[in-house]
């Protein structure tokens, strides 16, 4: 395998029973992705079903209040409700050219379950999603609709019952089921390929965010934001912008409650490194190496580890990485709301909180881009138990 590390970090460390597939992803990834067929097939389902280009919209009203120019790329109006169907469309497509007739996939929340589900019912392949079994009883909803696009949902017992469990079934299950199945991964992360078979096909974001800030202001901008849980949908923005050494890249992690001793999700600021789910990268991990239970009141962020490319791109200093809390990201979420019309996700709150937040840290009269990775509409109920009696909705504690 080439170019499977980012510096130190990234690499393939599976069972060896895992390596046929993913060495055939490789070779799908260097003979089958760069053809013009499939270019053109794979641009034509993102237009013409999913919705690109994405608008890069600016924010009147807040930019007055912050002193720069703020923008916003609009992944909350792409079909699903985020960025994550540029992934999913690319990598089903990808399935069937390789010949495999059903898709595997994992999901925390629940998000990448549906767009998998979504793509995969569009494209006539079988799909199976692993979610923890905590998670399906949290997020039925997304459950109802994975079921509905004709997927299988499979409840996975072990461990902590969450996402980091599912992964290792979703493995697991590869193995078993290789010759006609393709593992679409959800985020940056995993084992090579799939860190960088996912920038690849999240980079369309960057590439059209770079296009239309120069086509609308003239210039690039000054910095480009983006919340980074195992980090999709910021190494996408982030790749359009990355040979242009002027234009600062911001990642924002969670920092879940911020109280001392409470679990977070910025792997980025306070992990360590090690090996998890086939690369090694910076993770939440106690000493002896046994991964610590992550927490941030976004779902999508809610991920002990990060994608090995953003663990680089922090050594080198290309890209910095700030944290932000979960009160900050629900005022956020309000801010932008109120001042714009537009309901953010809380996984895209916790950037847009960094930057409310740090208008000192940012140029006057500069021009800020952030990547809006989904809508809100699918948070509406944890919103609720934070801040309903304000609008006079009855909430409750989170559990
Ligand atoms: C899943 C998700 C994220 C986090 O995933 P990344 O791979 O870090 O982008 C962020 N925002 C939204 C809306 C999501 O659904």
């Amino acid at each position: 395998m080439e170019n499977s590390y980012f510096g130190k970090y990234g690499g393939c460390f599976v069972p060896e029973l895992l390596m046929p597939p993913l060495i055939e992803v490789e070779a799908a990834m260097r003979d089958i992705l760069p053809s013009q067929d499939f270019q053109n097939e794979l641009g034509e389902l993102l237009a013409n079903y999913a919705g690109r280009p994405t608008p890069l919209t600016f924010c009147p009203n807040l930019s007055k209040e912050l002193g720069f120019s703020l923008w916003l790329k609009r992944e909350d109006l792409l079909h699903t409700g985020a960025h994550k169907m540029n992934n999913c469309l690319g990598q089903a497509l990808l399935a069937k050219k390789m010949g495999k007739t059903a898709l595997i996939a994992e999901t925390g929340a629940g998000q990448h379950g549906v767009a998998t589900a979504a793509a995969a019912a569009r494209l006539g392949l079988k799909c199976t999603v692993f979610m923890g079994a905590e998670d399906v009883e949290r997020q039925a909803m997304n459950v109802m609709r994975m079921r509905v696009f004709g997927a299988e949902v499979h409840a996975v017992e072990t461990g902590t019952r969450t996402l980091k469990d599912a992964i290792n079934e979703a493995l697991r299950a590869w193995i078993a089921n290789q010759e006609t199945t393709h593992y679409c991964f959800g985020t940056a992360a995993g084992p090579h390929p799939f860190p960088r078979l996912v920038a690849e096909l999240q980079s369309v974001v960057g590439k059209e965010a770079r296009a239309q800030i120069l086509e609308q202001t003239g210039k690039l901008p000054d910095a480009v934001v983006a919340c980074v849980g195992g980090g999709s949908n910021a190494i996408g923005i982030f790749r359009g912008f990355m040979d242009d050494s002027e234009v600062r890249l911001l990642g924002v992690e969670a920092a879940g409650t911020g109280e001392s001793g409470c679990f977070n999700s910025a792997a980025l600021n306070l992990g360590t490194p090690g090996v998890l789910h086939g690369n090694r990268t910076l993770l939440l991990q106690t000493p002896e190496g046994q991964i610590e239970p992550s927490h941030s009141v976004a779902a999508g962020l809610d991920y002990p580890g990060v994608g090995p490319e953003h663990a680089w791109l922090k050594d080198t200093g290309r890209a910095w990485y700030g944290m932000v809390r979960d009160g900050r990201a629900l005022a956020a979420f309000e801010r932008l709301s109120q001042s714009e019309g537009i309901l953010p996700a809380l996984e895209s709150s916790h950037a847009l909180a960094w930057v409310f937040d740090h208008p000192q840290e940012l140029p006057q009269d500069g021009c800020v881009v952030v990547s809006l990775s989904g809508r809100g509409d699918k948070d509406m109920d944890i919103v609720r138990r934070h801040l309903g009696e304000k609008y006079s909705i009855p909430g409750q504690a989170e559990d």
